[in-house]
């Protein structure tokens, strides 16, 4: 079986998240937010889920170029060859990530990474599930080079992964590194809102291409990184999340006269429409989105987070090899309980319902059948998660009327 290596990754993503939280809570540093956080976590289960339908769908664009239009074939056992292919896919990164910048509808796929406000190794997770559409064309380059398949795909996980240990606040300055790879202190200059961040460091492993391009800036020392976007997304829903900034660009290209400036949205940069420079950003008065979700709601939050984990591992091994149907039904469970969870933490009226529902009918199902998607569960893991499923709605109910997670009675 050809296993997505991200599989294999989930427990070191998850380990690691733990023993950033706990060491931050120790040196007393406020890196984390438990709603964001588990908002982060599930745009990457969404990222990975919508991953899976994309490839069944079978929209590899690079390989059908690669058979079709290589120049010639480079050997993929070459060393050579790999870390020319690493090279040159950092470099075609660059350029997929700077254009995710600066052009309204790439950064409509791309501004999910920025969306959350902190900055921990959980927003490294906080993964597009539309990046996929146009992401492909920058790498159209290594495919008429004659790099394979196997090879583009080796050296992308490597670039995606090696991101991942960037994103915290708890390792600082590294010296000549900060100058040459990706480290965490120019990254957090990428994410940050502050006016001398906007725009900088887009590298993935190399930051020497920003520096060769004009793009780099150096954190600075005394001026405090405020994490986020200046049009905040104010949701802890991952599906609003993926869609918030396509919506806002066709409300403002359904409100445009003229089809020329109607498409002009669509490719002018963030914000271009409205035709103002970008304004100063205060880092003193801002304020951070919080809907007080009780302690009691962020912990069954987690506890169900941790049971979407195992299903999507099984999605992502075998989602390819079941029927059509069931792999969408799989997926659309997977997608709804990341937005019942995220409806949850933000407090809406209807959460409490839609989640007695959806325990209801993913527990009741789990326990009343003797497969589930193709594996075979063993009666006493069918118990167990029937007694789970019920255990949730009867902790559930009470919490959520007092938590004011049903519509009220008035
Ligand atoms: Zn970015
Ligand atoms: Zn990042």
């Amino acid at each position: 079986m050809n296993l997505n290596p991200i599989v294999y990754a989930i427990p070191v993503f998850m380990l690691t998240v733990v023993i950033e939280a706990w060491v931050a809570r120790r040196r007393g540093i406020k890196v984390y937010d438990i709603p964001d956080a588990l908002t982060s976590l599930h745009h990457g289960v969404l990222s990975e889920v919508t991953g899976v339908l994309w490839k069944l769908a079978g929209l590899g664009m690079y390989a059908v170029v690669y058979e079709n239009f290589r120049a010639t074939d480079l050997p993929a056992d070459s060393l050579a060859v790999f870390l020319f292919a690493l090279l040159a896919y950092d470099f075609c990164y660059y350029w997929q990530h700077r254009l995710g910048h600066e052009m309204n509808i790439l950064w409509a796929a791309h501004v999910v990474h920025h969306s959350s406000e902190y900055y921990n190794l959980a927003t490294a997770l906080r993964q597009s599930s539309t990046g996929r559409f146009f992401g492909w064309i920058f790498y159209l380059p290594l495919a008429l080079a004659g790099v394979s398949p196997s090879v583009f795909f080796a050296v992308a996980v490597i670039d995606l992964l090696y991101q991942y240990w960037v994103h915290t606040e708890l390792i600082g300055r590294l010296g000549w590194l900060d100058r040459v790879l990706v480290t965490p202190s120019n990254h957090r200059v990428h994410h940050g809102q502050n006016d001398y961040c906007i725009d900088k460091n887009y590298g993935g492993i190399l930051i020497l291409w920003d520096r060769l391009f004009g793009t780099f800036a150096d954190e600075r020392e005394g001026e405090k990184i405020v994490y986020g976007i200046r049009t905040p997304l104010n949701s802890f829903n991952p599906v609003w999340g993926n869609l918030h900034y396509y919506a806002q660009l066709w409300e403002e290209s359904v409100r445009t006269r003229g089809w020329r400036a109607k498409l002009g949205i669509w490719i002018a940069p963030p914000g271009g429409w409205t035709d103002q420079p970008l304004a100063h950003f205060d880092t003193a008065t801002f304020s951070y989105y919080d809907r007080q979700t009780p302690t009691a709601i962020r912990w069954y939050a987690w506890i169900q987070y941790s049971l979407i984990i195992p299903c999507l591992a099984q999605l992502l091994a075998i989602g390819a090899m079941l029927p059509i149907a069931m792999t969408l039904t799989y997926a659309l469970g997977i997608i709804v309980t990341t937005v019942t969870i995220g409806f949850l933490l933000e407090g809406r009226h209807i959460a409490g319902i839609l989640e007695v529902m959806r325990v209801s009918l993913f527990g009741g199902a789990f326990a009343a059948s003797s497969t589930w998607f193709g594996f075979e569960s063993p009666s006493l893991l069918r118990f167990a998660i029937g007694v789970f499923a019920l255990a949730s709605v009867i902790w559930l109910v009470p919490h959520a009327r007092s938590a004011k997670l049903v519509p009220s009675a008035s």
